[in-house]
């Protein structure tokens, strides 16, 4: 759409729905991309609503929308050609000390909640690598940290509001709803713009990391599930050269009165005596505290401190999720491509999540090993070498992270999802005209 056309288009939507200025789409300058800037929004009508009525006026006046997070996935998952929506200006942050639950608006940020809820004494069971991202963005993509009994971001979530295409606000909630509650966390935006998650929270908890450099990958083999059971959440780095992991970050979480020893070697890998970034080159200023040193839950479960670039910056990212049972078998399969891969990697990392009971999780009944990647920015390369991957992960059947960068067909998609058909006639039956489905999730979701 050019200027003229837009400003045509802007004029007819104030006149015909008498929107308030405030929730007229802003036609915004300049080419609009993700964080990594390996994807431009083929629109740049953007939509940013300050109440539910607003969000419930931009909802009904447009024929195609989709919900816009922090922008940190790395495929169109997030996507329109029409007009999307961010809910940034929905920012409450409530807590519940009864009910031992937080309800946050659609554009809050891990990084926004946490110390507004450590302040006051309490805490979420688990976080990603970086706090930067919108709850409601992480949730729709099953978003994860680590650690052998934790489930992803999205089991936290106790109960949703979503306003559907129809404009109407459906209020989902895990103690009433049962499998439709289930079905609708993990919603890949396409359910409608959720405008408040619920979340459990606990008393707020100290967390002490320390990394450990060169670990043999041999040692997975027979202590795989021990390894991963080092600390509340542990990372494996490898960049699959030598059968070693470079780095195994471990993170322990402390009760008042524990000890907070670390053993100066743990299956021959050695103690590093200095904070560490996992990508190798990077400065560690970026990461959180190491090296023992406790600290609040926030500033230690993510990698990457709030004020600071996480990761590279320039980079694309891919991740595949398999059950953690064949966890090592898996390894040895990606390991065979160790030629193909590292010339394109930053770094992999490897993490365990719980087995969930929400529909569209990676995790869905899976005790899981998630294999990711951190590639750097060159897409020609790293397309080539994605379905390799995917090949050799085939009979681990990988459920790749919805947000992330894959090439899996939609038919072998589907076989991965059990509630697949049934997630699909949830969503014709709240969205029968297709308002909230894209590119993306006609070609994953629709097309086999
Ligand atoms: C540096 C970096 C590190 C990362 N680390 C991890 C990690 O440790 N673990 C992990 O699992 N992933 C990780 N990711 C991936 C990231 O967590 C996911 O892509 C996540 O979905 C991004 O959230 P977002 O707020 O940016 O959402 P967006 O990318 O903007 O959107 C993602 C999806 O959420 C939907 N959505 C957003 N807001 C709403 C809303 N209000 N209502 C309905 N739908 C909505 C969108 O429509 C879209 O479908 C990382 C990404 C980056 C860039």
């Amino acid at each position: 759409m050019n200027k003229r056309e837009f400003l045509k288009a802007s004029g007819a939507l104030f006149a015909g729905s008498m929107l308030p200025r405030a929730v007229a789409g802003q036609e915004l300058t300049g080419p609009r991309q993700n964080w990594a800037g390996n994807l431009t929004f083929s629109t740049n009508r953007l939509y940013t609503p300050a109440s539910l009525d607003e969000v419930r006026h931009v909802v009904t006046s447009c024929t195609k929308l989709r919900a816009l997070g922090s922008r940190h996935s790395f495929n169109t998952i997030a996507d329109s050609t029409q007009n999307q929506i961010s809910l940034l200006k929905l920012d409450e942050i409530t807590l519940d000390e009864k009910a031992r639950t937080v309800t946050v608006g659609g554009g809050v940020t891990y990084g926004k909640l946490a110390p507004v809820i450590d302040a006051r004494g309490y805490a979420l069971h688990n976080l990603a690598s970086l706090p930067h991202i919108s709850v409601a963005g992480a949730i729709a993509t099953a978003t994860h940290g680590s650690g052998v009994h934790n489930g992803n971001l999205a089991t936290a979530v106790s109960a949703l509001e979503i306003v559907t295409a129809n404009g109407e606000t459906l209020h989902l909630s895990r103690a009433k709803d049962g499998e439709h509650f289930l079905a609708a966390v993990v919603g890949l935006g396409s359910l409608g713009v959720v405008t408040r998650v619920t979340l459990d929270v606990q008393p707020t908890y100290q967390v002490a990391q320390s990394v450990y450099q060169n670990l043999s990958l041999d040692h997975l083999k027979t202590h795989l599930d021990e390894i991963f059971s080092s600390g509340y959440s542990v990372s494996v780095f490898t960049d699959w050269q030598n059968h070693m992991g470079t780095q195994l970050w471990i993170k322990r979480r402390l009760a008042p009165g524990d000890k907070n020893d670390w053993a100066p070697e743990f299956f021959g890998a050695k103690l590093a005596t200095q904070k560490l970034h996992p990508l190798a080159g990077h400065d560690a200023e970026s990461c959180t505290e190491q090296q023992g040193i406790p600290g609040p839950w926030y500033e230690r479960l993510p990698h990457f401190r709030m004020n600071f670039t996480p990761s590279s910056g320039k980079e694309l990212q891919t991740e595949y999720l398999v059950p953690r049972s064949r966890g090592y078998e898996a390894i040895l399969a990606v390991e065979t491509l160790r030629d193909r891969i590292t010339p394109h990697l930053f770094i992999t990392e490897l993490r365990t999540i719980a087995a969930d009971d929400l529909w569209m999780s990676t995790a869905f009944k899976r005790d899981s090993l998630a294999i990711h990647f951190t590639w750097k920015p060159e897409w020609p390369e790293v397309s080539q070498v994605l379905p390799l991957i995917e090949e050799k992960l085939r009979p681990f059947a990988p459920r790749p992270h919805w947000g992330k960068l894959f090439t899996v067909a939609p038919a072998e998609l589907e076989s991965r999802y059990a509630r697949l058909t049934e997630f699909e006639a949830m969503l014709k039956h709240h969205d029968p005209t297709g308002k909230f489905r894209n590119d993306f999730i006609s070609h994953n979701l629709y097309s086999s």
